[in-house]
């Protein structure tokens, strides 16, 4: 009887049908098998490094504060509590085996003005984290069943930004503008059900409980086919904003409240241009949130309204400031572009003017130099200076001029 041939102890594979064969204490390995092997272990080697070695890189607290503030003007007391936030929220990721401690999630609450820069902090972090990071809006939720979006849409974003890498997505960063308009009308109890203000609140417990979630790739329910993808909500940091008008009142009565009540020991004198500095969880659940969704954000932060001096600051200082944009859009086309400084005290005198905050910026810039941007790629001027009487001139001719109700 003819010796049996050697084959690989993994595959089955004989030696004749493979390239090589190496032997080991107690059986073989053929090319095909190590191959296959080599490509196990990257993957794992992969995985490893974007979930577990990754936070080690982590910036220091006052690292991110840095970084944020080459981007984000003022705004210290939410940079600071914010870069802490995402400190600790990435420690904790960091904790690989099981201990006794275990680092609850610190998800935020941003209060603060429209335009003031919520949405441009948190996605400023994401940026530097290099995290994938979505924003939802609050408004369009319901709860399941109803008309609107499912909550569950906001991680089919976030899969969506982390290009379906479900790992990434893990630990990306939601940003849920408006979480103030799912409030509950409490002063206004209303005998159906409150579909677009509690009911989602509860919906989006749910998602910041830390549980696997199936959610549709594709989003929405127009594919009723599709199949869903489970995500470990766990550690992924949730961020809200919301403009929450009319807290300050709210914040007020009870400041002035504990000020005036005995044995107070509030000493400092209150600030009352500035209510929100004073925030608590106690006003955002005067203010309709329900306990149990402000027990998920543990930190809870506010944005100042931005004065005319941060708004000056705004268009010139950021990394990518509008006005740097500007001076590099006319640069690509061999302009100098250059401006005199009193274009920019209007132009920032006109967003205060027509209350657009930091958002009416651009568009008052735009309406300055859309002409200019139009005519002068086909002249040939190499200088392009903007005084007053021209900003002044394009201005008053734009739409935004025209928005001012009298
Ligand atoms: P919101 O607070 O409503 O989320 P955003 O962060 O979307 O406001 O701000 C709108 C735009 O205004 C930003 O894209 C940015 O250009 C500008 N902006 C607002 N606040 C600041 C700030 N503190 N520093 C720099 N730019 C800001």
């Amino acid at each position: 009887m003819s010796k049996k041939e050697t084959s690989c102890s993994f595959c089955g594979r004989p030696r004749s049908q493979v390239g090589l064969l190496i032997a080991g204490l107690s059986g073989h390995i053929c090319d095909h098998c190590i191959a296959q092997a080599r490509m196990i272990v990257d993957e794992d080697q992969t995985t490893k490094t974007s979930t577990q070695n990754a936070p080690v890189n982590v910036l220091k607290p006052q690292d991110i504060k840095e970084r944020l503030d080459e981007y984000v003007i003022g705004q210290d007391d939410a940079k600071k509590t914010l870069s802490v936030a995402v400190y600790n929220h990435y420690k904790r990721l960091h904790q690989t085996k099981i201990e006794d401690v275990e680092i609850e999630k610190s998800n935020v609450i941003l209060v603060g003005r429209t335009g003031t820069g919520k949405t441009l902090l948190a996605k400023t972090i994401a940026k530097m984290l290099n995290v994938p990071f979505c924003i939802a809006d609050a408004t369009v939720l319901t709860e399941a069943g109803y008309v609107g979006e499912d909550v569950e849409s906001i991680l089919s974003r976030l899969l969506q930004a982390a290009d379906y890498n479900v790992q990434a997505a893990q630990h990306g960063i939601v940003f849920i503008d408006e979480i103030d308009k799912i409030a509950r009308k409490s002063d206004n109890p209303s005998i159906t059900r409150d579909v677009s203000g509690e009911g989602v609140q509860q919906a989006l417990l749910k998602l910041l409980e830390g549980s696997t979630v199936n959610v549709p790739p594709q989003g929405g329910r127009k594919h009723p086919e599709q199949k869903m993808i489970a995500i470990d909500t766990k550690n992924i940091l949730f961020v809200c904003g919301g403009a929450f008008d009319g807290i300050e009142r709210i914040i007020a009565s009870r400041v002035n409240r504990q000020t005036i009540g005995f044995g107070s020991d509030i000493t400092e004198k209150v600030d009352e241009d500035n209510f929100l500095k004073y925030i608590t969880p106690t006003d955002v659940k005067s203010y309709g949130l329900i306990p149990e969704l402000i027990g998920r954000f543990p930190v809870l932060t506010y944005l100042e309204p931005l004065d005319a001096k941060s708004l000056k600051r705004i268009i010139t200082e950021p990394k990518n400031a509008i006005i740097k944009q500007y001076i590099r859009l006319f640069e690509i086309d061999g302009i100098r572009l250059t401006f005199d400084a009193n274009v920019l005290d209007f132009i920032v005198e006109k967003a205060i003017e027509f209350k657009l905050g930091a958002r009416g910026l651009r568009s008052i810039c735009e309406a300055i130099l859309t002409d200019a941007m139009y005519e002068l790629p086909s002249k040939n001027e190499k200088d392009f200076r903007v005084d007053l009487e021209y900003a002044k001139a394009q201005f008053s001719k734009s739409k935004v001029a025209r928005l001012k109700v009298a």
